[in-house]
């Protein structure tokens, strides 16, 4: 009885097209880039073209690091067993770390259990009251979160721009410390930060700046190194963190920066200190997919072909299709029950390409995030195009054709 408030607001949900529902999806093992779909009534299934996950290099599967994880998985037991603080920390994460900041031509770094208990511990561990953070309005929720649980004052400046920005750090240049924080690569829509900008700035108003490279770190720069690498603006970002999650394929976070960051962080980052560590096989997997992520230069090469022969085959047939060179491409809709009504269209021809809907997206703005995994051929990428515009034309008229 007491919970009845919240029926009445779970069905005005569903009236409006906003309920969110799990559903079981079980990806190809085998790294095909596909997920395999139960059909209803019988033991046979279907597979679907993944144009919704986060592998962007086809990692995920990799026999490689099955192996590295199996490995260690008998060596090192299923579980850590407490914080890394009192007795999880198994070697393997030393030698992540020394991996990680390596890797980055950094001084150090630190693996948490994920990007959203990076961002959450990282932002709420260097800002605190009496402190502003400074934060793009698409930035991703953990960054959000990070904030809140900082109480320091949240500051949001309009996406990716720079004068507003410019004018908030002059209105709370009295603020005890700034801290400007950014995706690099914007989930929902794929499209850059301006880097070298948001570095003059912080340098100019005497700012710490934080960068989150979970859809850049793997696929930008000569080594996978990132966006800020690219950029050529590694050295003016304080606080750098990315995720295993998605370019690598396995899971778990990792921040990078100064040594005084890191020791700063291993003191006071509640989710790293309060929680119990990874397991120890599932970081030896990490481990092996960055060493591929260095090596196999060509999953980036082919990641970017397909990415410009997907944005131009949508553009040349009318459709916007988002700005920037990233996996990430959005087909905007508007409404909630236009972009559910295509990601069902888009299903029944063979293509699993979720609906995203506010409060993920600007209220108005749900669409198709398809995402490109160099575990795609250019076949498959081909066909699923030529299926996407017809179901995109569908859609602008009116449903029939
Ligand atoms: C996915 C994502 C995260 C969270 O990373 P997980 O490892 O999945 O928890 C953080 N920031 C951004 C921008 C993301 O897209």
């Amino acid at each position: 009885m007491s919970l009845r408030w919240m029926d009445d607001e779970l069905e005005r949900r569903a009236a409006e097209a906003s309920e969110r529902k799990l559903r079981d999806r079980l990806r190809d093992p085998g790294g095909s880039g596909r997920l395999l779909q139960q059909e209803t009534g019988s033991s046979g299934s279907t597979r679907l073209l993944d144009l919704s996950s986060n592998d962007y290099l086809g990692l995920a599967g990799h026999p490689a690091i099955a192996e590295a994880m199996r490995e260690a998985l008998l060596t090192g037991g299923t579980g850590a067993g407490a914080s890394r603080l009192v007795t999880g920390n198994h070697p393997v994460f030393g030698q992540l770390e020394e991996a990680v900041a390596a890797w980055q031509g950094c001084d150090a770094a630190l693996i948490f259990a994920n990007g959203y208990m990076a961002n959450a511990g990282v932002i709420s561990a260097v800002a605190g009251r009496g402190d502003a953070v400074f934060s793009d309005r698409l930035n991703h929720a953990s960054i959000t979160d990070g904030i809140v649980l900082s109480r320091a004052e949240h500051v949001r400046y309009r996406h990716n721009d720079m004068e507003h920005l410019r004018a908030l750090l002059e209105k709370h240049k009295h603020a005890r410390r700034k801290l400007i924080v950014t995706d690099a690569v914007f989930s929902m829509d794929g499209d850059q930060a301006p880097l070298r900008e948001l570095a003059e700035l912080k340098r100019e108003y005497g700012a710490m700046l934080m960068v989150d490279e979970a859809h850049s770190g793997g696929l930008y720069g000569q080594f996978g190194e990132g966006l800020c690498r690219a950029a050529g603006v590694q050295d003016m970002v304080d606080i750098h963190m990315g995720t295993f999650s998605k370019a690598f394929g396995v899971y778990g976070a990792y921040v990078c920066g100064s040594h005084t960051l890191i020791r700063w962080l291993v003191n006071k980052a509640r989710p790293l200190i309060y929680s119990t560590a990874l397991p120890p096989c599932l970081v030896a997997g990490v481990l092996k997919s960055l060493e591929l992520v260095q090596t196999e230069h060509w999953r980036r090469e082919q990641l970017s072909g397909s990415g410009r022969l997907f944005r131009s085959a949508l553009r040349e047939a009318g459709l916007a299709a988002g700005e920037g060179d990233s996996p990430i491409i959005p087909l905007i809709l508007g409404g909630n029950a236009e972009a559910l009504h295509v990601s069902t269209a888009l299903e029944d021809e063979g293509i699993a390409a979720v609906a995203i809907r506010p409060p993920t997206v600007p209220e108005g703005t749900a669409r198709i995030r398809f995402s490109l995994s160099a575990a795609h051929s250019r076949e498959e990428l081909t066909d699923a195009v030529k299926i996407i515009i017809r179901a995109a034309r569908r859609a602008e008229g009116g449903g029939e054709c």
